[in-house]
Protein backbone atom coordinates (compact mmCIF):
# COMPACT_ATOMS: atom_id res chain seq x y z
CA UNK A 1 0.00 0.00 0.00
CA UNK A 2 3.16 1.85 -0.26
CA UNK A 3 2.44 3.88 -3.16
CA UNK A 4 -0.67 5.56 -1.66
CA UNK A 5 1.56 7.72 0.29
CA UNK A 6 1.57 11.11 -1.02
CA UNK A 7 -1.37 10.53 -3.44
CA UNK A 8 -2.59 13.69 -3.15
CA UNK A 9 0.60 15.39 -4.54
CA UNK A 10 1.09 13.42 -7.31
CA UNK A 11 -0.58 13.97 -10.95
CA UNK A 12 -3.83 13.03 -12.43
CA UNK A 13 -1.89 9.91 -14.54
CA UNK A 14 0.34 9.08 -11.74
CA UNK A 15 -2.86 8.81 -9.46
CA UNK A 16 -4.31 6.13 -11.82
CA UNK A 17 -1.89 4.57 -12.39
CA UNK A 18 -1.40 3.46 -8.58
CA UNK A 19 -4.88 2.65 -8.53
CA UNK A 20 -4.15 0.37 -12.00
CA UNK A 21 -1.14 -1.18 -10.67
CA UNK A 22 -3.62 -1.87 -7.34
CA UNK A 23 -5.88 -4.00 -9.46
CA UNK A 24 -8.58 -2.69 -7.97
CA UNK A 25 -11.08 -1.49 -11.31
CA UNK A 26 -11.85 -4.03 -13.74
CA UNK A 27 -10.81 -2.38 -17.47
CA UNK A 28 -14.08 -1.50 -18.26
CA UNK A 29 -14.56 0.73 -15.23
CA UNK A 30 -11.02 1.75 -15.41
CA UNK A 31 -11.26 3.39 -19.15
CA UNK A 32 -14.15 4.51 -17.94
CA UNK A 33 -12.30 6.84 -15.25
CA UNK A 34 -9.06 7.18 -17.62
CA UNK A 35 -11.46 8.43 -20.39
CA UNK A 36 -13.69 10.47 -17.46
CA UNK A 37 -16.64 9.56 -19.22
CA UNK A 38 -19.76 10.20 -17.21
CA UNK A 39 -23.48 9.67 -17.57
CA UNK A 40 -24.33 9.82 -21.03
CA UNK A 41 -27.83 12.29 -22.15
CA UNK A 42 -29.96 9.38 -23.34
CA UNK A 43 -29.59 7.33 -19.50
CA UNK A 44 -29.90 10.72 -17.68
CA UNK A 45 -32.97 11.93 -19.99
CA UNK A 46 -34.92 8.39 -18.83
CA UNK A 47 -33.63 9.21 -14.93
CA UNK A 48 -35.50 12.00 -13.99
CA UNK A 49 -37.12 14.79 -16.32
CA UNK A 50 -36.74 17.78 -18.97
CA UNK A 51 -33.09 17.06 -18.69
CA UNK A 52 -31.24 19.29 -20.74
CA UNK A 53 -27.62 17.62 -19.83
CA UNK A 54 -25.29 16.55 -17.28
CA UNK A 55 -24.00 17.82 -14.17
CA UNK A 56 -20.11 16.91 -12.86
CA UNK A 57 -18.39 17.04 -9.95
CA UNK A 58 -14.94 16.59 -8.85
CA UNK A 59 -14.44 12.77 -7.88
CA UNK A 60 -11.72 11.67 -5.66
CA UNK A 61 -10.61 9.00 -3.88
CA UNK A 62 -9.45 8.66 -0.25
CA UNK A 63 -6.97 5.03 0.46
CA UNK A 64 -6.22 3.82 3.64
CA UNK A 65 -9.58 3.57 5.02
CA UNK A 66 -9.79 0.47 7.60
CA UNK A 67 -13.05 -0.20 8.75
CA UNK A 68 -13.25 -4.03 10.29
CA UNK A 69 -9.83 -4.62 9.34
CA UNK A 70 -10.87 -3.99 5.76
CA UNK A 71 -8.73 -1.54 4.13
CA UNK A 72 -10.70 0.38 1.69
CA UNK A 73 -10.09 3.17 -1.27
CA UNK A 74 -13.75 5.19 -0.61
CA UNK A 75 -14.73 7.24 -3.78
CA UNK A 76 -16.15 10.63 -2.59
CA UNK A 77 -17.95 13.39 -4.58
CA UNK A 78 -17.79 16.92 -3.33
CA UNK A 79 -17.19 20.56 -4.62
CA UNK A 80 -16.03 21.86 -1.30
CA UNK A 81 -12.51 22.01 -0.63
CA UNK A 82 -10.78 20.18 2.08
CA UNK A 83 -13.42 17.70 2.99
CA UNK A 84 -11.15 14.97 0.53
CA UNK A 85 -7.94 16.25 2.41
CA UNK A 86 -9.66 16.29 5.95
CA UNK A 87 -11.01 12.18 5.31
CA UNK A 88 -7.82 11.13 4.21
CA UNK A 89 -5.64 12.71 7.25
CA UNK A 90 -8.40 11.33 10.15
CA UNK A 91 -8.15 8.11 7.79
CA UNK A 92 -3.88 7.65 7.90
CA UNK A 93 -3.86 8.88 11.92
CA UNK A 94 -7.20 6.52 13.13
CA UNK A 95 -5.90 3.34 10.61
CA UNK A 96 -2.48 3.88 12.94
CA UNK A 97 -4.57 3.35 15.92
CA UNK A 98 -6.33 0.03 14.66
CA UNK A 99 -8.95 1.28 12.28
CA UNK A 100 -12.53 1.69 12.96
CA UNK A 101 -15.07 -0.63 14.43
CA UNK A 102 -18.83 -1.22 13.79
CA UNK A 103 -21.84 -2.93 14.44
CA UNK A 104 -24.85 -2.90 12.17
CA UNK A 105 -27.83 -3.06 14.58
CA UNK A 106 -30.26 -3.94 12.36
CA UNK A 107 -31.20 -3.33 8.81
CA UNK A 108 -35.27 -3.35 7.98
CA UNK A 109 -36.97 0.07 6.44
CA UNK A 110 -40.26 1.00 8.16
CA UNK A 111 -43.04 1.83 6.09
CA UNK A 112 -46.30 4.12 7.54
CA UNK A 113 -50.31 4.21 7.04
CA UNK A 114 -52.00 6.58 8.60
CA UNK A 115 -55.80 6.25 9.44
CA UNK A 116 -58.58 8.18 11.14
CA UNK A 117 -62.16 8.92 11.25
CA UNK A 118 -62.23 5.38 13.40
CA UNK A 119 -65.80 4.26 14.88
CA UNK A 120 -63.99 2.43 17.46
CA UNK A 121 -60.25 2.95 18.02
CA UNK A 122 -59.77 0.09 20.42
CA UNK A 123 -61.79 -2.38 18.39
CA UNK A 124 -59.75 -2.09 15.37
CA UNK A 125 -56.32 -1.95 17.00
CA UNK A 126 -57.43 -5.30 18.18
CA UNK A 127 -58.15 -6.60 14.75
CA UNK A 128 -54.99 -5.25 13.47
CA UNK A 129 -52.92 -7.07 15.93
CA UNK A 130 -55.05 -10.26 15.77
CA UNK A 131 -54.67 -10.20 11.97
CA UNK A 132 -51.10 -9.46 11.87
CA UNK A 133 -50.02 -12.81 10.15
CA UNK A 134 -52.56 -11.82 6.91
CA UNK A 135 -51.32 -8.34 6.45
CA UNK A 136 -47.79 -9.70 6.30
CA UNK A 137 -48.74 -12.01 3.90
CA UNK A 138 -50.61 -9.36 1.97
CA UNK A 139 -47.62 -7.28 2.05
CA UNK A 140 -45.33 -10.21 0.36
CA UNK A 141 -47.78 -10.94 -1.99
CA UNK A 142 -47.38 -7.51 -3.09
CA UNK A 143 -43.57 -7.60 -3.91
CA UNK A 144 -42.97 -11.16 -4.00
CA UNK A 145 -39.42 -11.02 -5.69
CA UNK A 146 -37.88 -8.86 -2.16
CA UNK A 147 -39.31 -12.38 -0.65
CA UNK A 148 -37.29 -14.74 -2.83
CA UNK A 149 -34.58 -12.57 -2.10
CA UNK A 150 -34.70 -13.78 1.36
CA UNK A 151 -35.91 -10.57 2.46
CA UNK A 152 -39.95 -9.25 2.69
CA UNK A 153 -42.21 -7.85 5.32
CA UNK A 154 -41.40 -9.39 9.29
CA UNK A 155 -43.18 -7.64 11.73
CA UNK A 156 -46.34 -4.74 12.15
CA UNK A 157 -46.55 -2.56 15.15
CA UNK A 158 -49.11 -0.43 15.74
CA UNK A 159 -49.30 3.50 17.42
CA UNK A 160 -52.55 5.72 17.83
CA UNK A 161 -51.60 9.11 18.39
CA UNK A 162 -53.65 11.32 20.14
CA UNK A 163 -54.28 15.07 18.80
CA UNK A 164 -56.70 17.36 17.33
CA UNK A 165 -57.56 14.55 15.46
CA UNK A 166 -56.33 11.05 16.79
CA UNK A 167 -54.12 9.50 13.89
CA UNK A 168 -54.11 5.02 14.03
CA UNK A 169 -50.72 4.44 12.46
CA UNK A 170 -49.55 0.95 11.50
CA UNK A 171 -46.03 0.52 10.95
CA UNK A 172 -44.61 -2.11 8.79
CA UNK A 173 -41.11 -3.33 9.24
CA UNK A 174 -39.28 -4.81 6.05
CA UNK A 175 -36.01 -6.57 4.99
CA UNK A 176 -35.11 -4.85 1.92
CA UNK A 177 -31.59 -7.12 1.36
CA UNK A 178 -29.74 -5.07 -0.65
CA UNK A 179 -31.98 -1.99 -1.53
CA UNK A 180 -33.14 1.13 -0.02
CA UNK A 181 -36.37 -0.05 -0.19
CA UNK A 182 -38.90 3.27 -0.58
CA UNK A 183 -40.62 1.63 -3.72
CA UNK A 184 -40.57 -2.18 -2.69
CA UNK A 185 -41.98 -0.59 1.17
CA UNK A 186 -44.43 1.80 -0.93
CA UNK A 187 -45.87 -1.01 -2.98
CA UNK A 188 -46.65 -2.82 -0.05
CA UNK A 189 -48.30 -0.19 1.76
CA UNK A 190 -50.53 1.02 -0.62
CA UNK A 191 -51.57 -2.86 -0.92
CA UNK A 192 -52.19 -2.91 2.88
CA UNK A 193 -54.50 0.53 2.66
CA UNK A 194 -57.47 -0.85 1.50
CA UNK A 195 -57.18 -3.90 3.49
CA UNK A 196 -56.73 -1.78 6.72
CA UNK A 197 -59.80 0.39 5.31
CA UNK A 198 -62.35 -2.08 5.69
CA UNK A 199 -61.21 -3.82 8.93
CA UNK A 200 -60.88 -0.49 11.12
CA UNK A 201 -63.92 1.43 9.24
CA UNK A 202 -61.78 4.46 9.03
CA UNK A 203 -59.74 6.56 6.34
CA UNK A 204 -56.09 6.12 5.19
CA UNK A 205 -54.73 9.41 4.64
CA UNK A 206 -51.37 8.36 3.15
CA UNK A 207 -49.28 5.05 3.16
CA UNK A 208 -45.88 5.67 3.04
CA UNK A 209 -42.45 5.07 3.71
CA UNK A 210 -40.45 6.96 6.41
CA UNK A 211 -37.00 8.18 5.97
CA UNK A 212 -36.36 7.93 10.11
CA UNK A 213 -34.99 4.27 9.85
CA UNK A 214 -34.22 3.42 12.95
CA UNK A 215 -34.31 -0.09 12.31
CA UNK A 216 -31.21 0.39 10.11
CA UNK A 217 -29.15 2.03 12.63
CA UNK A 218 -24.99 1.28 12.38
CA UNK A 219 -23.03 2.34 14.62
CA UNK A 220 -19.13 3.01 14.14
CA UNK A 221 -16.46 3.50 16.91
CA UNK A 222 -12.70 4.11 17.13
CA UNK A 223 -9.91 4.55 19.30
CA UNK A 224 -7.21 6.89 18.76
CA UNK A 225 -4.21 6.86 21.33
CA UNK A 226 -3.13 10.55 22.50
CA UNK A 227 0.31 10.25 20.82
CA UNK A 228 -1.20 11.00 17.46
CA UNK A 229 -2.51 13.98 18.51
CA UNK A 230 0.53 15.67 18.82
CA UNK A 231 4.14 14.35 19.45
CA UNK A 232 3.88 16.73 22.51
CA UNK A 233 2.85 14.92 25.34
CA UNK A 234 1.36 17.98 26.95
CA UNK A 235 -0.36 19.27 23.86
CA UNK A 236 -1.68 15.95 22.75
CA UNK A 237 -3.41 15.53 26.21
CA UNK A 238 -4.77 19.05 25.69
CA UNK A 239 -6.37 18.38 22.37
CA UNK A 240 -7.60 15.26 23.86
CA UNK A 241 -9.72 17.29 26.79
CA UNK A 242 -10.64 19.67 24.35
CA UNK A 243 -12.12 17.61 21.74
CA UNK A 244 -14.05 15.90 24.46
CA UNK A 245 -15.64 19.25 24.94
CA UNK A 246 -16.27 19.54 21.67
CA UNK A 247 -18.66 16.89 21.60
CA UNK A 248 -20.15 17.90 24.97
CA UNK A 249 -20.76 21.32 23.20
CA UNK A 250 -22.34 20.03 19.99
CA UNK A 251 -25.18 18.09 22.76
CA UNK A 252 -25.45 21.55 24.81
CA UNK A 253 -26.08 23.54 22.17
CA UNK A 254 -28.15 23.53 18.98
CA UNK A 255 -26.16 26.19 16.66
CA UNK A 256 -22.99 24.22 17.36
CA UNK A 257 -24.90 20.92 16.65
CA UNK A 258 -25.83 21.96 13.36
CA UNK A 259 -22.54 22.87 12.16
CA UNK A 260 -21.09 19.62 13.91
CA UNK A 261 -23.07 17.53 11.87
CA UNK A 262 -22.86 19.55 8.46
CA UNK A 263 -19.28 18.56 8.90
CA UNK A 264 -20.09 14.67 9.60
CA UNK A 265 -22.07 15.20 6.16
CA UNK A 266 -19.15 16.68 4.44
CA UNK A 267 -17.92 13.27 4.36
CA UNK A 268 -20.78 11.17 4.62
CA UNK A 269 -22.91 12.66 1.59
CA UNK A 270 -19.81 12.20 -0.76
CA UNK A 271 -19.96 9.06 -0.14
CA UNK A 272 -23.17 8.47 -0.82
CA UNK A 273 -23.19 10.34 -3.85
CA UNK A 274 -20.48 8.29 -5.15
CA UNK A 275 -22.49 5.50 -4.66
CA UNK A 276 -25.35 6.54 -6.36
CA UNK A 277 -27.74 6.74 -3.59
CA UNK A 278 -30.38 9.52 -2.02
CA UNK A 279 -28.47 11.60 0.02
CA UNK A 280 -31.83 13.61 0.81
CA UNK A 281 -33.10 10.10 2.40
CA UNK A 282 -30.11 9.50 4.64
CA UNK A 283 -29.28 13.42 5.31
CA UNK A 284 -33.61 13.05 6.07
CA UNK A 285 -33.35 10.07 8.74
CA UNK A 286 -29.98 11.41 10.16
CA UNK A 287 -31.38 14.69 10.99
CA UNK A 288 -34.03 13.78 13.19
CA UNK A 289 -32.43 10.90 14.84
CA UNK A 290 -30.22 13.62 15.97
CA UNK A 291 -33.16 15.19 17.38
CA UNK A 292 -34.68 11.76 19.05
CA UNK A 293 -33.98 13.41 22.80
CA UNK A 294 -36.39 16.41 21.83
CA UNK A 295 -33.55 18.81 21.30
CA UNK A 296 -31.33 18.80 18.02
CA UNK A 297 -27.49 17.68 19.01
CA UNK A 298 -24.35 16.92 17.75
CA UNK A 299 -24.25 13.13 16.53
CA UNK A 300 -20.55 12.03 18.00
CA UNK A 301 -19.54 11.45 21.30
CA UNK A 302 -15.61 11.93 22.32
CA UNK A 303 -14.28 10.41 25.58
CA UNK A 304 -10.81 10.49 27.24
CA UNK A 305 -9.50 6.96 28.82
CA UNK A 306 -6.93 8.96 31.03
CA UNK A 307 -5.20 5.58 32.04
CA UNK A 308 -4.57 4.02 28.31
CA UNK A 309 -4.12 7.84 27.12
CA UNK A 310 -6.77 6.81 24.05
CA UNK A 311 -9.61 9.22 23.02
CA UNK A 312 -12.50 6.99 22.00
CA UNK A 313 -15.18 8.31 19.41
CA UNK A 314 -18.67 6.91 18.41
CA UNK A 315 -20.95 7.72 15.94
CA UNK A 316 -24.35 6.01 15.40
CA UNK A 317 -26.90 6.67 12.54
CA UNK A 318 -29.67 5.01 10.48
CA UNK A 319 -27.82 4.12 7.31
CA UNK A 320 -30.57 2.82 5.32
CA UNK A 321 -27.89 2.67 2.36
CA UNK A 322 -28.00 0.22 -0.75
CA UNK A 323 -25.86 -1.36 -3.19
CA UNK A 324 -29.00 -2.35 -5.57
CA UNK A 325 -31.77 -0.30 -6.48
CA UNK A 326 -33.12 3.46 -7.84
CA UNK A 327 -30.28 4.81 -10.08
CA UNK A 328 -27.35 2.83 -8.91
CA UNK A 329 -27.25 0.97 -12.00
CA UNK A 330 -27.43 3.51 -14.46
CA UNK A 331 -25.04 5.73 -13.69
CA UNK A 332 -21.29 4.73 -14.90
CA UNK A 333 -18.96 5.84 -12.54
CA UNK A 334 -21.53 5.15 -9.68
CA UNK A 335 -20.15 1.38 -11.02
CA UNK A 336 -16.68 2.34 -10.70
CA UNK A 337 -17.26 3.65 -6.90
CA UNK A 338 -18.31 0.23 -6.68
CA UNK A 339 -15.28 -1.40 -7.86
CA UNK A 340 -13.10 0.67 -5.61
CA UNK A 341 -15.01 -0.28 -2.68
CA UNK A 342 -14.45 -4.16 -4.54
CA UNK A 343 -18.23 -4.84 -4.13
CA UNK A 344 -18.86 -4.53 -0.87
CA UNK A 345 -22.78 -5.91 0.38
CA UNK A 346 -24.89 -3.05 1.72
CA UNK A 347 -24.03 -3.86 5.27
CA UNK A 348 -20.28 -2.98 4.83
CA UNK A 349 -21.00 -0.11 2.72
CA UNK A 350 -23.18 1.58 5.90
CA UNK A 351 -20.73 0.65 8.16
CA UNK A 352 -18.20 2.23 6.16
CA UNK A 353 -20.14 5.15 5.35
CA UNK A 354 -20.91 5.71 9.19
CA UNK A 355 -16.78 5.65 9.71
CA UNK A 356 -16.59 8.22 7.34
CA UNK A 357 -18.45 10.15 8.74
CA UNK A 358 -17.10 9.79 12.23
CA UNK A 359 -13.46 10.41 10.84
CA UNK A 360 -14.61 13.89 9.26
CA UNK A 361 -15.43 14.44 12.35
CA UNK A 362 -12.17 13.98 14.13
CA UNK A 363 -10.72 16.10 11.44
CA UNK A 364 -12.46 18.87 11.87
CA UNK A 365 -13.09 18.82 15.72
CA UNK A 366 -8.90 18.09 15.72
CA UNK A 367 -8.19 21.10 13.83
CA UNK A 368 -11.31 23.65 15.68
CA UNK A 369 -9.66 23.00 18.98
CA UNK A 370 -6.17 23.26 18.17
CA UNK A 371 -4.58 25.09 14.43
CA UNK A 372 -8.55 26.10 13.52
CA UNK A 373 -9.71 25.24 10.41
CA UNK A 374 -9.06 28.56 8.54
CA UNK A 375 -5.50 27.61 7.93
CA UNK A 376 -6.17 24.57 5.62
CA UNK A 377 -9.12 26.12 4.13
CA UNK A 378 -7.99 29.23 3.36
CA UNK A 379 -4.60 27.41 0.91
CA UNK A 380 -7.84 25.48 -0.60
CA UNK A 381 -9.87 28.60 -0.89
CA UNK A 382 -7.03 30.46 -2.77
CA UNK A 383 -6.59 27.50 -5.18
CA UNK A 384 -10.79 27.66 -6.31
CA UNK A 385 -9.67 31.53 -6.42
CA UNK A 386 -6.68 30.62 -8.49
CA UNK A 387 -9.11 29.00 -10.66
CA UNK A 388 -11.97 31.38 -10.70
CA UNK A 389 -9.42 34.08 -11.70
CA UNK A 390 -8.24 31.99 -14.61
CA UNK A 391 -4.95 31.29 -13.86
CA UNK A 392 -3.78 28.26 -16.01
CA UNK A 393 -2.47 24.61 -14.57
CA UNK A 394 1.11 25.60 -14.08
CA UNK A 395 -0.03 29.31 -12.82
CA UNK A 396 -2.02 27.95 -9.91
CA UNK A 397 0.97 27.46 -7.24
CA UNK A 398 2.57 30.49 -7.54
CA UNK A 399 -0.67 32.39 -7.10
CA UNK A 400 -1.60 30.27 -4.62
CA UNK A 401 1.53 31.12 -2.83
CA UNK A 402 1.42 34.87 -3.60
CA UNK A 403 -2.57 34.67 -1.80
CA UNK A 404 -1.71 33.23 1.37
CA UNK A 405 0.60 35.12 2.04
CA UNK A 406 -1.46 38.05 1.96
CA UNK A 407 -3.68 38.76 5.42
CA UNK A 408 -6.82 38.20 3.15
CA UNK A 409 -7.39 37.99 -0.13
CA UNK A 410 -10.24 37.57 -2.90
CA UNK A 411 -11.44 37.67 -6.88
CA UNK A 412 -10.09 41.01 -7.25
CA UNK A 413 -6.46 40.19 -5.88
CA UNK A 414 -6.09 36.63 -7.80
CA UNK A 415 -7.05 38.19 -10.78
CA UNK A 416 -4.06 41.22 -10.02
CA UNK A 417 -1.89 39.27 -9.10
CA UNK A 418 -2.07 36.61 -11.55
CA UNK A 419 -1.70 39.34 -14.23
CA UNK A 420 0.98 40.71 -12.48
CA UNK A 421 2.84 37.04 -12.66
CA UNK A 422 1.92 37.14 -16.56
CA UNK A 423 3.71 40.26 -17.05
CA UNK A 424 6.72 39.52 -15.04
CA UNK A 425 6.61 36.38 -17.10
CA UNK A 426 6.64 38.17 -20.55
P1 LIG B 1 -36.06 0.03 -6.53
O1 LIG B 1 -37.44 0.44 -6.81
O2 LIG B 1 -35.07 0.20 -7.63
O3 LIG B 1 -36.11 -1.50 -6.03
C1 LIG B 1 -34.98 -2.25 -5.78
C2 LIG B 1 -34.54 -2.95 -7.07
O4 LIG B 1 -33.29 -3.61 -6.85
C3 LIG B 1 -35.54 -3.98 -7.51
O5 LIG B 1 -35.72 -3.86 -8.88
C4 LIG B 1 -34.84 -5.30 -7.19
O6 LIG B 1 -35.15 -6.29 -8.11
C5 LIG B 1 -33.38 -4.90 -7.38
N1 LIG B 1 -32.46 -5.80 -6.67
C6 LIG B 1 -31.49 -6.54 -7.28
N2 LIG B 1 -30.80 -7.24 -6.38
C7 LIG B 1 -31.35 -6.97 -5.18
C8 LIG B 1 -31.04 -7.40 -3.85
N3 LIG B 1 -30.05 -8.28 -3.62
N4 LIG B 1 -31.78 -6.92 -2.84
C9 LIG B 1 -32.77 -6.01 -3.06
N5 LIG B 1 -33.12 -5.58 -4.29
C10 LIG B 1 -32.40 -6.04 -5.35
O7 LIG B 1 -35.45 0.79 -5.30
P2 LIG B 1 -35.94 0.93 -3.83
O8 LIG B 1 -37.24 0.25 -3.55
O9 LIG B 1 -34.78 0.56 -2.98
O10 LIG B 1 -36.21 2.50 -3.73
C11 LIG B 1 -35.14 3.39 -3.79
C12 LIG B 1 -35.49 4.53 -4.72
O11 LIG B 1 -36.70 5.15 -4.30
C13 LIG B 1 -34.45 5.60 -4.71
O12 LIG B 1 -34.21 5.99 -6.05
C14 LIG B 1 -35.10 6.75 -3.94
O13 LIG B 1 -34.60 7.98 -4.37
C15 LIG B 1 -36.55 6.58 -4.29
N6 LIG B 1 -37.56 7.10 -3.37
C16 LIG B 1 -37.28 7.55 -2.11
C17 LIG B 1 -38.27 7.97 -1.27
C18 LIG B 1 -37.91 8.37 0.12
O14 LIG B 1 -36.76 8.28 0.50
N7 LIG B 1 -38.85 8.85 0.93
C19 LIG B 1 -39.68 8.02 -1.69
C20 LIG B 1 -39.87 7.50 -3.03
C21 LIG B 1 -38.85 7.08 -3.82
P3 LIG B 1 -36.47 -7.19 -7.96
O15 LIG B 1 -37.64 -6.28 -8.14
O16 LIG B 1 -36.30 -8.20 -9.02
O17 LIG B 1 -36.44 -7.79 -6.59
Amino acid sequence: MNNWSGFYKKTRDERLNVIKEANILDNEHFNLLNNNKILDFETANNMVENVVGTFSLPFSVVPNFVVDKKSYLVPMVTEEPSVVAAASFAAKIIKRSGGFTTTVHNRQMIGQIALYDIPDVSSALHQIQEKKANLLELANQAYPSIVKRGGGACDLRTELLKGETDFLVVYLLVDTQEAMGANILNTMLEALKEQLELWTGGESLMAILSNYATEALVTASCEIDFRLLSRDKTEAEKIARKMVLASQFAKADPYRASTHNKGIFNGIDAVVLASGNDWRAIEAGAHTYAARSGSYQGLTSWTANWTNRKLQGQLTLPMPIATKGGSIGLNPTVAASFDLLNQPTAKELASLIVSVGLAQNFAALKALVSTGIQAGHMKLQAKSLALLAGAQEQEVPLLVSRLTAEKSFNLSLAQEILKDLRKKNQ
